[in-house]
Formats: structure tokens, sequence, C-alpha cells
């Protein structure tokens, strides 16, 4: 193959000073984790890195890259000498377009100079390569406004980069330049998919679940490993934290002391009263949930009003006003909807009301919440919490979490 760079372009460029410097050495970062183990070098300058493919793979190589969020795109690039007679340009044109396209195809030239003092303007650049080229490639047809392909030549003072494609990046910012967040993670569709645009937007996540085997089944704890395995690869390092909270205690005694149509409302105000004591105890600056209007009962604005009112954390619902389809399509593209649709109960498929309330107020959820002493139950599940970490590789025995194993009772 021709190609011997990867252009990788940084996203967000409106990011000015100190913020664009920690931007930048951020994106560096996650790209050097990701190409760890492979025989490519980098180079980086102040507004893209170009990979050196040194033999390797490149679709291994662009895959890794397609993990790394901040990245708004990249091309794999021809990079020749810069010379005043653009020889060296022609001919790596000529070879690069006779080992890509094939057939007839309409096309153009594009160039840019960041060079000024260069003799030609990118006008005359793009002319001169073009009719050289045209004369070599008898299956290219120039057609500036509707091009099939088109070939981008970027002079940059002693190199000159050459490549026919812009691949999309993950966009976003850096994983982890926004802080840390813990991500409500069920074994659902949602949630993962909420991590994932947490991270894409530079937020770095802890996971907590809720388990309550077994009034649960154990493989809900299993699925929540196995999306999180899918979901460390967009991580700092490829790994992720999972805090396992035994829920099973508060679970039991809310359902034996609330009104059935409460269960719901008030089983969800204990687990964001536990993640918000996670946020303290782990430094998260705040809570991520897979939660989405009007979905269920529980996600009426009137509900999450009622549910929000026992913190002051702030949640952060990246998919709020996504419908199902949407959230679905994320979950492909990420690899996560088949172990979501796993039919494995969790603590909230189980003992779903008849009819919970769709308009539960704050001061009835108070009310019966004073019929149990809650606060006890909650910081013991907070003190009792079981922390793992997950990377992309990991093959975890269940056994450390002391569940009983067996099915839903
Ligand atoms: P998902 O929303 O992930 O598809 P779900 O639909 O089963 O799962 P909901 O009942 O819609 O979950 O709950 C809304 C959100 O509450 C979830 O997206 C998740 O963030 C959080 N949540 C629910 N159950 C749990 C749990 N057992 N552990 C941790 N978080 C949970
Ligand atoms: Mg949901």
């Amino acid at each position: 193959m021709i190609y011997n760079k990867i252009l990788v372009r940084f996203g967000d460029l409106t990011l000015k000073g100190r913020n664009r410097k920690m931007f930048v050495s951020r994106v560096v970062n996650l790209v050097k984790e990701k190409l760890d183990g492979l025989k490519t070098t980098l180079e980086i300058t102040h507004d893209r890195i170009y990979v050196a493919i040194n033999g390797e793979d490149t679709n291994e190589i662009i895959k890794r890259l397609s993990y790394v969020s901040g990245i708004s795109s990249y091309s794999l690039v021809v990079r020749v000498n810069t010379t005043s007679d653009m020889k060296e340009i022609k001919e790596a044109a000529v070879n690069l377009i006779n080992e890509q396209i094939k057939g007839d195809v309409k096309f153009k030239v594009e160039s840019k100079r960041s060079d000024k003092t260069f003799p030609l303007t990118s006008l005359e650049i793009s002319k001169e390569i073009s009719s050289y080229v045209l004369k070599q490639c008898h299956n290219l047809h120039v057609d500036v406004h509707n091009p099939e392909e088109t070939l981008y030549i970027e002079l940059r003072n002693k190199d000159t980069y050459l490549y026919l494609k812009d691949i999309k990046g993950m966009g976003g910012f850096p994983v982890g330049v926004a802080g840390k967040g813990l991500l409500m993670l069920s074994g659902g569709i949602d949630s993962p998919v909420a991590g994932y645009l947490a991270m894409k937007q530079g937020v770095e996540i802890e996971c907590v679940h809720f388990e309550s085997t077994p009034l649960t089944s154990i493989e809900s704890a299993q699925k929540v490993i196995d999306l999180v395995k899918k979901m460390a690869k967009y991580a700092p390092k490829n790994r992720i934290k999972v805090h396992f909270v035994p829920f099973k205690e508060l679970h039991m005694a809310l359902l034996d002391n609330v009104p059935e149509s409460y269960n719901i409302t008030i089983m969800r105000r204990m687990m964001y009263r536990i993640t918000s004591k996670l946020c303290d105890k782990f430094n998260a600056l705040c809570i991520v949930n897979g939660e989405s209007v009007g979905q269920v009962a529980s996600q009426t604005l009137g509900s999450m009003n009622t549910i929000n009112s026992v913190t002051n954390v702030p949640v952060i619902r990246p998919v709020v006003t996504y419908d199902k389809n949407e959230i679905i399509k994320i979950s492909r593209m990420i690899d996560t909807y088949d172990i979501s649709i796993k039919p494995f109960e969790d603590c909230c498929t189980v003992y779903v009301p008849k009819s919970p309330a769709t308009a539960p107020t704050i001061e009835k959820s108070v009310l019966f919440e004073k019929s149990f002493d809650y606060e006890s139950l909650v910081d013991l599940a907070v003190e009792n919490v079981k922390t793992v970490t997950i990377d992309v590789n990991s093959d975890l025995d269940l056994s450390f979490l002391g569940l009983e194993v067996r099915n839903v009772l």
C-alpha cells in the first residue's frame, strides 16, 4: 500500500489557550494508549497528529483510532518532500490514483498550502497537478462541481500530504477532560449508550450497579460486566471501574413498607441517594444515567422531579431526548445492543407494580419513606460497595460479589 501515514485531526478547535493545550495533550495520550503494542510512531504538531504506519495493518490502526474521543477525522496520507517543481508530488499523485481509483471516475484536485512563500497559489497547484495526473490516468474526467473522487494536496513547509478521503472520527472531547461522573448502569439498552455519550463529551466514568440477588439473577451482574468490557475501549487506559452496590436489604425493606404504586419512585430515590454519596466517596462531579423523557412511568417529568429532589449533584442524562430507535442505533454501533437485550431480570424489572404512580409527589414520597429506617440501609449499602476494574479483556469471576448463585426468587 502506498500510504505511509495517518493524519489525525483534532475535534473542537474553538478552544483556546490552556484548555486547548489540555485538550491536545489528552487526545495525544489517548492515541498513544490505543495504539500501544503496535509499531506505529507519532509525530505531534499543534493541530494534528501524524501516525507513521511502519508496516502495521491500517485497518487495525483506524479501528483503534475510532475509539478516541476528541478526534474529528483522520485520513490515510502519502507524505512526500515538497519541491518547487512539484516532481515528487506529481509522481505520488499518479501512484496513489493508480492504486486506489479504479474505473471511470469524475475527479478534481483540491490544494492547500500553509507555506505562503511557495511560488504557486493553491489554485495554480491544483491546476498543475490535475493536468499532469489527467495525462497519466485516462480513467479520470475532471468535474469540479460533482466529483466522485477528490485528491487533496496539502503543502506544509518541507512536507506535502496527499489523500483521497476523510474518515469521520468519534468527535467530542477527549474522555477525562471534563472530570469524572458516576454512570448508573443497569443491564438495559439505554445506560451503556448514556455512558458512551458522556465519555464522548469528555466525562470519564465509573459505573454503579445496584444488585439485588437473589431477588434478581446473577446473570444481570454478569451482563453489567460484559457491557463494561464493551464500553472500556472508549475509556482512558481501556478500563473502567464498576461499583456493585448491595441493594437487596433496602430493596426488600421498601417492598415491605411502601405502597406498591410508589415502589419504583422510592426505589429510584434510594438509588439517587446512594449514587450521590458514592460521588462524594469517589470524587465524582456528576451522576450520569440512561433516563429518557416519557419512556416509562418513572421517567415522566413529574416523576423525574420527585426522584431528582433527593440530590444536589448534577444529573446528566445524555439520552433524555432520544427516542428508542436513536438509542438502539448507537447501542448497535458501540456493540452493546446484543448484550443489553439478553432477557435477564435486574432490580427494575422484577416486582414492577401493576399501576405505578405517573405523577408521584415529593410530599407522599417523604411520608412513605418515614415508615422505615432507610437512612441506615443507605449508609450500609454505601459502606459495602464492592469495586472492580474491568478492561476490554477482563475475564472476571463473579465470586468476589459473594452472591448466592441461584435464579430469581
Ligand atoms: P436502560 O434504561 O439502561 O435500558 P432500563 O430501561 O432497565 O435500562 P430504567 O428502568 O429505564 O432502566 O432506568 C432508567 C435508568 O436508571 C437506567 O438507564 C440506569 O441509568 C438507571 N438504573 C436502573 N436500574 C439500575 C440498576 N440496577 N443499577 C444501576 N442503575 C440503574
Ligand atoms: Mg430505560
